[in-house]
């Protein structure tokens, strides 16, 4: 057998492997001069509608070549500050949810386990509550800053208790949350009754609706979200869905009348006061994208999260 072979496609699935994200590093090995990885978790069995966000990782990591590294929003280059890597994809195993979530343990917990930020790429939401699992390893309960056109807190779907609508109520079920101070942004789009949010409320999460973030604007919800989160540890999750879908076509369960790309970043860089101990961003759907506009708010998204890493580390360190 020679040194260098294909990978098996029984054991890894195909559709696993870079290009890596903003050209950075492909590396597998941790070592003490990560901040962050990379990790996609190219999982679509989650999904209740449309498949194939499983193919999200790498149409973001196609898109994020073209990111440049100083950001003149929050002034800072990136890597003067933060050092990370492209982690490759996580070993998902399609079509089995349980088996995929203990992977996805697996996986990320030697990452949690030296300090080191994971930015996860989906995937379908159902993967969160593989990160929140793992996340509590290390940290403990941690508020939840979701950014969603859905609640995600139905209780199951076709009878089952794991897919990518119910992710955050598993998560509250599990004690993996700090409910008190965890916030749900962007609700909208038609619900089977009237109830619906309302149970997102009983479970304990403060719940915006994208009309009502929209009436009051992006500083005061800033002000909200940084009252509710506070100073304890916090884990971003982003469904593109949050954006309009003229914004991000490609994704799974599109709802009109959502948020603009512009807001969308200014929400995310006005995090930076927060400690937040891992992201996501979830639910890119290629096949439905078109000429790359899901896949480059998704990528922009992520590289205003590697920013908060960077400001993070830059403020510790000064
Ligand atoms: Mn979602
Ligand atoms: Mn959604």
């Amino acid at each position: 057998m020679g040194k260098y072979q294909p990978r098996n496609s029984f054991e890894s699935p195909r559709f696993c492997g870079p290009r890596t994200f903003m050209r950075l590093p492909f590396v597998e090995q941790l070592d003490e001069h990560m901040d962050f990885v990379i990790v996609g978790v190219p999982f679509d069995t989650g999904a209740s509608f449309r498949t194939g966000a499983r193919f999200g990782p790498a149409a973001i990591r196609d898109f994020s070549i073209l990111l440049r590294p100083y950001n003149p929003a929050q002034q800072i280059n990136l890597f003067e500050y933060a050092s990370g890597v492209d982690y490759g994809d996580l070993p998902v195993v399609p079509g089995y949810i349980l088996e995929t979530y203990d992977k996805m343990a697996e996986g990320l917990a030697p990452v949690l386990e030296r300090g080191i930020i994971p930015i996860v790429l989906g995937g379908d939401h159902s993967i969160t509550l593989g990160e929140l699992r793992a996340v509590h390893q290390k940290y403990g309960k941690v508020a939840l800053i979701h950014f969603d056109a859905h609640s995600d807190t139905w209780d199951s779907y076709f009878g089952q208790k794991y897919n990518h609508g119910t992710p955050f109520r598993r998560a509250v079920e599990e004690g993996l949350l700090d409910v008190s101070r965890s916030i749900q942004v962007g609700m909208r789009g038609g619900l089977y009754a009237p109830e619906d949010l309302q149970e997102a409320v009983d479970l304990g999460f403060e719940v915006w609706t994208t009309d009502q973030f929209k009436s009051i604007g992006v500083a005061e919800m800033l002000k909200v979200i940084r009252n509710r989160v506070g100073t304890g540890p916090a884990f971003v999750s982003f469904d593109i869905d949050f954006l309009d879908p003229i914004y991000a076509p490609g994704t799974g369960t599109p709802e009109v009348a959502g948020v603009s790309i512009d807001d969308a970043l200014k929400l995310v860089r006005g995090l930076d006061v927060l400690d937040i101990v891992g992201f996501d961003l979830v639910e890119v759907l290629p096949a439905f994208d078109h000429g790359q506009l899901t896949a480059a708010a998704a990528a922009n998204i992520v590289f205003e999260f590697i920013t908060l890493v960077a400001l993070r580390k830059k403020a510790i360190s000064s």
